[in-house]
């Protein structure tokens, strides 16, 4: 079974990330979408709200699951018998980070990263700026599935 992890804070989740997900699942038997416990990071959303809007948007697809963890996500991947990470790209800064991220991956482990550029229409979006618009009153509907507010 060809299974990937797909890590992140999806705080919250966004149509690119949401993009990357229905891609992956074309190529793996299932993707586990883990969210990341950080003690140390402020969120917006909270955990099981995060973890419930990224189940509603894919419950009609088997294919997917979500769990939340905390560690090394090269430790999960063997704990789920997980062959690959999956990563999404936008730009530039995105490829440098991840690469780095990537190699002490592989230096630590068998794991793969697997990189998917994301879709154009999809590339300017980040759960960042998705915060800023709705923490300023904003309609963030054109950047989020439909299981998230679009206001707050
Ligand atoms: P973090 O930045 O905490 O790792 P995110 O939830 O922001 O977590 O991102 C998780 C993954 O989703 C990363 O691989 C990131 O590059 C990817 N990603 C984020 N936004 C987009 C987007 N608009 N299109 C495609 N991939 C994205």
């Amino acid at each position: 079974m060809r299974r990937a992890i797909f890590p992140g804070s999806f705080d919250p989740i966004t149509n690119g990330h949401y993009d990357i997900i229905k891609r992956g699942v074309s190529l793996f038997d299932e993707v586990i979408v883990a969210i990341g416990v950080n003690a140390e990071k402020k969120y917006m959303f909270s955990l099981e709200d995060r973890k419930r809007f990224i189940e509603e948007a894919f419950k009609d697809e088997p294919k997917v699951r979500v769990i939340t963890y905390a560690g090394l996500t090269i430790d999960l991947c063997k704990k789920e018998d997980a062959q690959f990470i999956l990563r999404g790209l936008r730009n530039p800064a995105d490829f440098e980070f991840e690469k780095a991220i990537a190699h002490t991956n592989r230096r630590l482990s068998k794991i793969e990263t697997v990189f998917l550029l994301t879709a154009a229409n999809t590339s300017y979006i980040s759960s960042s700026i998705v915060r800023d618009v709705l923490r300023n009153g904003g309609d963030a509907s054109d950047f989020v599935p439909n299981s998230v507010p679009s206001k707050l």
